[in-house]
């Protein structure tokens, strides 16, 4: 909904016109004082909302130059801010029959215009208007920028590549997300079973930090589809070195390849370095370990025990001081019982949750739908077991 604050905006850019008209006026009797007079109007017409007549005297008006050129954007720009998409486009369009319009000028109709279709869902037309202005000497730094926002949105992320590889050169600077299309493009490639060209398209993926780690990710599987154990489980474990929050996500597919080696130890010996490397971690391994039912590992389970038994809250809901006094196979059968139950809890509840802006989901993703950011999505590292005392 637009505010005030924007109708206010406008009335200020129609009566700075006006007031530059005026000005003219007095100092040039060359011209004609009706154009004026019909600001003068318009002003009024959209400081009291009636926006049809506004329009249709800003459309109509005789002359558009320098001192009315900034007055006719504003008021499209104000018709757009509040969904009124069609009489933008109209300001637009009409801006752009007129003759006299220098390169500038008419290229920031034409921005404008491609805004109003992008707003209006038309993204053919944007795409095909921005595309025009990739060149335009004062808008291809802007135009490229939307035109990445919309091959991403349209998931097209070769042009992707291509928009943004433009943008780099133009800013001398790179961005954090090319890698990631090349992970996307790596990613379609080896779901089509084209893993030479999935490859291919990795060999890019390290140029920012983020996407060297997705880079990774996707050669770890690789490897472990074509189960080359030995070299997808070093890729594994870079990744959990680079960054914990990945625990959850490789955990799974690292006890596998080492189940399928049949170098289970090596893994209990992994862990057991990672946790007296960085005690905290137990958690971590725990939750990875309780949400992804992984079984087999002798660190694993010894990380969940000590989970529940030193959770302020667990550890007395479950009687842990009895617990602990269980012969093994009793106190083993109890444990899975009780990760069975905190599984369960676990995954009724959000997963995921992006940094950025809130938004939380189920499954892991690269990319957040919410705020449009790359890589800020991370696990939520704990069981809501308030949220059980809140069901029926
Ligand atoms: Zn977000």
């Amino acid at each position: 909904m637009p505010t005030d604050a924007t109708f206010l905006l406008a009335a200020l850019f129609i009566a700075l016109g006006a007031i530059g008209l005026v000005y003219k006026v007095y100092t040039d009797r060359d011209l004609p004082p009706r154009i004026s007079a019909d600001y003068i109007r318009g002003l009024n017409l959209v400081l009291n909302r009636k926006t049809d007549e506004a329009l249709e005297l800003f459309v109509q008006m005789a002359k558009v130059d320098e001192d009315t050129l900034e007055t006719h954007f504003a008021l499209g720009h104000l018709f757009r801010r509040r969904g009124e998409i069609e009489r933008a486009i109209r300001v637009h369009e009409n801006l752009l029959a007129r003759p006299n319009l220098n390169e500038a000028q008419r290229h920031q109709a034409l921005f404008s215009l491609a805004e109003d279709y992008l707003g209006a869902g038309l993204f053919d037309r944007a795409e095909q208007l921005f595309g025009g202005l990739r060149d335009s000497t004062t808008l291809a730094d802007a135009a490229l920028e939307k035109l990445v926002t919309i091959y991403e949105r349209e998931q097209e992320w070769q042009k992707a590549i291509d928009a943004l590889r433009k943008l780099e050169m133009l800013r001398g600077a790179k961005s954090s997300q090319l890698a990631h299309y090349y992970c996307e493009l790596a990613e379609i490639a080896r779901a089509a079973g084209d893993r030479a060209l999935a490859r291919e398209h990795l060999r890019h993926t390290v140029r920012s930090e983020s996407g060297a780690l997705r880079g990774t990710l996707i050669r770890a599987t690789l490897a472990r589809e074509e189960r080359d154990y030995a070299q997808a489980i070093p890729l594994y474990e870079q990744i959990i070195a680079a960054d914990r929050h990945f625990i959850s996500e490789v955990l799974p597919p690292l006890l596998e390849c080492y189940r399928e080696a049949n170098r289970l130890p090596e893994l209990d010996a992994y862990l057991e370095r990672l946790v007296a490397a960085d005690a905290s971690l137990y958690r971590d391994l725990a939750l990875a370990s309780i949400v992804g039912n992984l079984s087999g590992s002798k660190a694993l389970e010894a990380a969940v025990e000590r989970f529940v038994f030193e959770h302020p809250v667990l550890a007395g809901l479950v009687n842990a001081a009895e617990l602990r006094t269980l012969p093994a196979a009793e106190r083993g059968t109890a444990m899975r019982r009780i990760a069975e139950a905190l599984r369960g809890i676990a995954l009724s509840n959000a997963r995921y949750r992006c940094t950025n802006c809130g938004y939380s989901t189920q499954r892991f993703i690269w990319h957040c739908p919410s705020c449009k950011l790359w890589e800020t999505v991370r696990p939520i590292q704990s069981v809501p077991l308030e949220n059980v005392l809140a069901r029926p």
